[in-house]
This record gives C-alpha cells, structure tokens and sequence, in this order.
C-alpha cells in the first residue's frame, strides 16, 4: 500500500503510544501488547492494554478493549474510517471483532507466527466470512514490537526458574 511521508509519520507517532501502553501491561504481568484507535481526523478514540491475566477474562486483548472505548466514545459500533494501531498483529478473536467494527485500517507491529489472523496464520479479513474490505498495513515499527514482546518472554522464563 503506498502512503505519504506525513501519513507515515502519524502512523509512527501512534505506534509509539500503543508501544507505551503495552510497556504497561508487561510490567502489570500480561504479555505486552497494545492498541489505540483513531478517527479520520487524527482525533484519539480510545485505548487497550492486554489484561487477561489481571482480570482472568479470556476476551480482554488490547483489540477488543479499544473497540469497545472507540464505540462507547462515538456511540455507534459502526467505526468507519477509524484506524487500530497493535503492536502484534490481532488473533482470530480480534480479527473477527475488527471487521465486525467496519474499520477502515489496521496498522500493526510484529506478525504473530502463533495466531496471527491478519494474513501470518489465517487471513480473516479476506475470508469468505468476512463481509468488510479491511485496509492493512504491517511492520510499523516491527523491530521495536518484537523486542519489547521477546524482552517480556525472556524476563518471565527468567523469573520461573
Ligand atoms: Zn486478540
């Protein structure tokens, strides 16, 4: 997909945050990753952190968290022409539930060999169930997104043994 130099530059500066947030969730004890959401205007909608080791809730991916924040800020579940930065690329939970959102883009970080449903493992959003034409970009920022998810993995082995 081709983009601007300015384009590009917001897509960095979003990144960043979503990496900032997920610094949190790491140092909170769940697998570092996070996502923001913003509308056509460059507007913040909302913003997720995974939580599923804290609140024990199988459904609680930093995806599904700003979903929920973005809608409850527009009151509509109809997100058209918002963009979802992550800085992993979204499970099959996440993928569904992003189409489900009619976004307009998806931007995220690192491929996710394990369950990435964006294209690495399975590709939802161009699937005969999906009912949504998706815009994708990948591997904004990707080194940083891999560090920060490797450096997490190895201080939890670390703290096991
Ligand atoms: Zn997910």
């Amino acid at each position: 997909m081709l983009f601007s130099h300015t384009q590009y530059l917001q897509h960095l500066k979003w990144m960043q945050l979503a990496l900032y947030i997920a610094q949190a969730a790491g140092e909170a004890g769940d697998v570092p990753v996070g996502a923001v959401i913003i509308d056509s205007f460059g507007n913040l909608l909302g913003k997720g952190e995974n939580r599923k080791e804290r609140d024990q809730d199988p459904t609680a991916h930093a995806e599904i968290i700003a979903l929920r924040a973005a809608a409850c800020k527009l009151k509509t579940w109809r997100l058209h022409g918002c963009t979802l930065y992550v800085t992993l690329e979204p499970c099959p939970m996440c993928a569904g539930a992003i189409v489900q959102s009619r976004l307009e883009l998806l931007v995220y970080g690192v491929d996710d060999p394990k369950t990435g449903a964006i294209r690495t493992v399975e590709n939802i959003p161009d699937s005969a169930a999906s009912n949504h034409k998706l815009s994708v970009i990948g591997g904004v920022l990707e080194s940083s997104c891999r560090q920060q998810l490797q450096a997490w993995f190895t201080h939890q082995r670390h703290r096991l043994q």
